[in-house]
């Protein structure tokens, strides 16, 4: 079938790169595990494939599906999201150059930069990238050339105006990058504001499943591309047949799962903003949340990350410690709702930093269970506080 005349967000994440297979007519594309490729005589290539690092149709097709649901036109998948953000910054950097940061990114991307890229002589920046007075004070002191922002923000959803900061970042020569892992392009597409290139963690809502883990870049300009398509090869930090396979399989459903996500993050957020015995609510959906506005002109729900303030260190943890529906663990974007205490799980790397997370903030990925037994469980964990 071709998607030439698929327009719909819902249409493109179902069909795009997902051609039935030719020789069979099987409806889901085969999974292809082969790592080599037979020549039709020395370098005669059927359809460019030669060997599994350069390239494999199951990838292919997990990267078609990316660029069409990004509006992108080209996606690369890689083997994480930290090594998709290695591979991006590698491509278009040099040593002296310099990468202004949001001030709540994800704490491996702030490891990534500073201690990895930092040695090999990348300079970092740390800005409050929800304030565009203060990043563009940080441009006209001197440019960056990257401006880097995740929106909504990781733990504190912190809303950047993206279309806003792409103008700064533009005036500047800057390459404006935004971390899409948290809304993904079901709720907000960047490029399409502007951005240069979307950074995925697809082990989150693009996978959706917590049974992946896997990155992607999704970018236009060809020669950027180029640049990252070669560092993929020659690196080598790809995805394998099976992780391209199950991200694919997560897509198909990323719209439904996004809007569920949403409108159970909506109740628990309004919930939690009602309770005695929570200091602070961090929802973008909320209307007194400080980007609210902006997150409804640029996302199209709020996402399914809930963060919330209780009374101090010792309350936040004895919280997170006692739901039941809501597991403990690192990650979130799962169909299964997840609580986390970034203090010392997630964010446990950017302690004392710049970027440390109030020690009495627990971060809930809300799930797609029923809302009830969500909203249940978590009216039993503050009742025990
Ligand atoms: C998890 C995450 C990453 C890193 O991705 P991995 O797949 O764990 O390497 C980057 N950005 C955000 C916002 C994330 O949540």
């Amino acid at each position: 079938m071709s998607i030439d005349h698929l327009r719909g967000f819902d249409s493109l994440a179902v069909h795009a790169g997902q051609e039935f297979d030719p020789t069979t007519g099987a409806v889901i594309p085969p999974v292809h595990f082969s790592t080599t490729y037979a020549q039709d005589g020395i370098g005669g290539l059927r359809g460019g494939y030669e060997y599994g690092r350069s390239g494999n149709p199951t990838r292919t097709a997990l990267e078609a599906q990316l660029a069409a649901i990004e509006g992108g036109a080209h996606a690369f998948s890689f083997a994480s999201g930290l090594a998709a953000e290695d591979a991006l910054l590698r491509a278009a950097l040099q040593p002296g150059d310099e990468v202004l940061l949001g001030s709540d990114v994800y704490g491996g991307t702030y490891r990534l930069l500073s201690r990895i890229l930092g040695p090999w002589g990348v300079r970092l920046r740390i800005v409050d990238m929800s304030d565009l007075d203060a990043v563009a004070a940080a441009l006209a002191e001197h440019p960056s050339q990257i401006v880097w922002v995740e929106t909504p923000s990781n733990p504190l959803l912190r809303i950047t105006d993206i279309a806003g900061l792409v103008r700064l970042g533009h005036d500047v020569g800057a390459l404006v990058v935004v971390d899409n892992t948290f809304a993904s392009p079901a709720l907000q597409r960047p490029l399409s504001l502007g951005a240069d290139v979307v950074v995925h963690s697809t082990t989150k809502y693009i996978g959706g499943h917590s049974d992946v883990v896997g990155g992607a870049l999704v970018l236009s300009d060809d020669a950027l591309a180029e640049k990252v398509k070669f560092l993929q090869y020659a690196v080598g930090a790809v995805s394998g047949p099976l992780d391209a396979w199950l991200t694919t399989r997560g897509i198909k459903t990323l719209a439904l799962r996004m809007q569920r996500h949403s409108e159970n993050a909506q109740e628990i957020a309004e919930f939690l903003a009602g309770h005695d015995r929570v200091a602070r609510v961090y929802y973008p959906g909320l209307p007194q949340h400080p980007g609210h506005d902006i997150a409804r002109a640029q996302m199209s729900a709020f996402g399914g990350i809930v963060s919330v303030a209780l009374a101090d260190g010792a309350a936040a943890r004895r919280f997170a410690e006692s739901t039941r529906v809501f597991q403990l663990a690192e990650s979130l974007g799962g169909v299964e709702s997840l609580v986390n205490y970034p203090d010392a799980m997630t964010h446990a790397s950017v302690r004392g930093t710049e970027l440390a997370v109030p020690e009495e903030v627990v971060r809930l990925s809300v799930g797609i269970e029923s809302a009830e037994d969500l909203l249940a469980d978590l009216d039993a964990a503050l009742a025990a506080l």
